[in-house]
């Protein structure tokens, strides 16, 4: 049986004590939200830290509110009611069914949106026992010194949280508070292609939450994943595809992210081409090859990468379809 190592719980009830608690620790210190992935990993003895915040008394990571313009999205809300609420099924459907196809129901009412935006890449090489890791010499992102999938000196660990395809389509904002104030930056700043640590947090830094525009009443916008067992697994490979046409069927915007096959979520470049191009069954076809270029699975996760790449295609023709104009 895999044991949690010893550690000191840390509960503040609020941002400011938490960020105190943060600098105060420093690198003995993690932040712990509902710990569906921090609390297995610890037992995979991934990380070692001496102190964990828990982020899971501050009422004001919480909130969810309607700005208007904008939607504000607490970084605590948990994935269970971001998921399942209604207004926000309406407004962003993609999010809202990535969000309820993470993990299973009891993980769901536990994790956190914060949480599963920072959650740590994962690899076939990388999560697993101590044990296992040692017997392979383990590899760069921890103890090791050369990466099992790609060679050499850098970490390809896959991104494998489920919000980030949709929140980047939608055009969302991570807002974070650290020693060095408050930032806000848009999705493909928070992410860096390093797998050893993919998001571009500062220590004692924390994300307070993301704020996404509101789409007008003609985007559509949906997500797709693949993944072993529909009722809890990781993503094999994830994507969330917008389209805005207007009622001649004219493109007005465009984003397609793609996600689970390196350390930073794909964003499809080169679509800004087709705005203003009429929605057709060749546009499609050009829309479609562009998304599959960029889009290029490793051996990080424990699946045919051939496989998955043959999928990339099929996903963006079916999320299409679903956003197309009728
Ligand atoms: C069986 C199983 C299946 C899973 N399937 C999926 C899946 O299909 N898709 C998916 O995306 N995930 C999956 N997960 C992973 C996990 O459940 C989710 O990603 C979840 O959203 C993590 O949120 P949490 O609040 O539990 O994060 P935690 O485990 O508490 O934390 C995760 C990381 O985020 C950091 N963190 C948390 N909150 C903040 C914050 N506000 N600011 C800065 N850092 C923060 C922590 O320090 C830690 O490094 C699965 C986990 C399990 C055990
Ligand atoms: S991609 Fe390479 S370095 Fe990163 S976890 Fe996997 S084997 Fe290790």
């Amino acid at each position: 049986m895999l044991r949690l190592p010893e550690f000191e719980l840390l509960s503040p009830s609020s941002v400011d004590d938490a960020l105190a608690l943060l600098a105060e620790h420093g690198s003995d210190a993690m932040i712990i939200a509902g710990g569906t992935d921090l609390l297995p990993n610890l037992k995979h003895q991934l990380f070692s830290p001496k102190v964990l915040v828990s982020l899971s008394a501050i009422d004001e990571l919480k909130t969810m509110r309607n700005e208007g313009e904008t939607w504000w999205l607490g970084a605590g809300c948990s994935l269970h009611d971001l998921a399942e609420n209604a207004e926000l099924q309406m407004v962003f459907p993609a999010l809202t069914e990535a969000l309820g196809a993470i993990a299973g129901p009891h993980h769901r009412v536990m994790a956190t949106l914060g949480g599963n935006l920072c959650l740590d890449t994962r690899c076939v090489y990388y999560n697993q026992t101590q044990f296992w890791r040692e017997a392979l010499g383990f590899c760069l992102k921890k103890d090791g010194d050369t990466c099992h999938v790609a060679g050499g000196r850098k970490c390809v660990a896959a991104a494998s949280n489920d919000s980030a395809p949709p929140l980047i389509v939608y055009g969302a904002k991570v807002e974070t508070l650290g020693p060095n104030g408050r930032r806000s930056l848009p999705m493909d700043q928070f992410y860096v292609p390093d797998g050893i640590k993919n998001t571009c947090l500062e220590a004692g830094e924390l994300v307070l939450g993301l704020r996404v525009p509101t789409p007008n009443s003609s985007v559509r916008a949906a997500f797709h994943k693949l993944r072993r067992r529909d009722a809890i697994d990781f993503p094999l490979l994830n994507m969330a595809v917008l389209l805005e046409c207007d009622d001649k069927r004219v493109v007005q915007r465009l984003s397609i992210a793609v996600s689970a096959l390196a350390a930073r979520p794909n964003i499809v470049r080169g679509l800004d081409k087709f705005l203003g191009e009429t929605w057709d069954d060749e546009l499609e076809a050009k829309v479609i090859k562009r998304a599959q270029k960029g889009s290029i699975p490793l051996t990080n996760l424990a699946t045919d990468p051939a496989w998955r790449r043959a999928l990339v295609p099929v996903f963006v023709k079916r999320l299409l379809n679903a956003c197309a104009p009728d």
